[in-house]
């Protein structure tokens, strides 16, 4: 069920390159900080994985390489979460949800002996 990712053209990313400030002053099109050399991604708005074409129109240069960049925000918190459900969604209608595996239990152990267990309600009252 899988596809090959469609990553962005070489002509694409030079284009939103350009459109974030170009070589000379890249920023971040999410939070307009700098862009540093190895630091930044090329991002699908729409992605890929919903069908987002490897267009420009379609990519935002977002700074990139540490937990709170925009690129690890919205990797993390918005674009996985919706693949998950996505796939969750996919697999329930194709029937295809794998069940959990059960864990084997230990055999209980047999009560310790103790008080006898009190007797059904009905005795009480019929002794009444
Ligand atoms: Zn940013």
């Amino acid at each position: 069920m899988s596809r090959s990712r469609k990553e962005f053209p070489k002509a694409v990313k030079v284009a939103t390159f350009k459109r974030c400030g170009g070589p000379d002053n890249p920023r971040c099109e999410e939070c307009g900080q700098p862009l540093r050399p190895g630091r930044f991604q090329f991002d699908h708005i729409k992605a890929d994985g919903f069908g987002g074409e490897p267009v420009s129109e379609n990519c935002k240069v977002l700074c990139s390489g540490s937990r709170a960049s925009c690129h690890s925000v919205k990797t993390e918190e918005e674009d996985k979460p919706r693949m998950r459900k996505a796939d969750a969604q996919r697999d329930a209608h194709l029937g295809t949800t794998r069940k959990k595996a059960k864990i084997p239990q230990p055999p209980k152990a047999p009560k310790p002996p103790g008080k006898a267990p009190l007797p059904p309600r009905q005795l009480y009252e019929a002794a009444r």
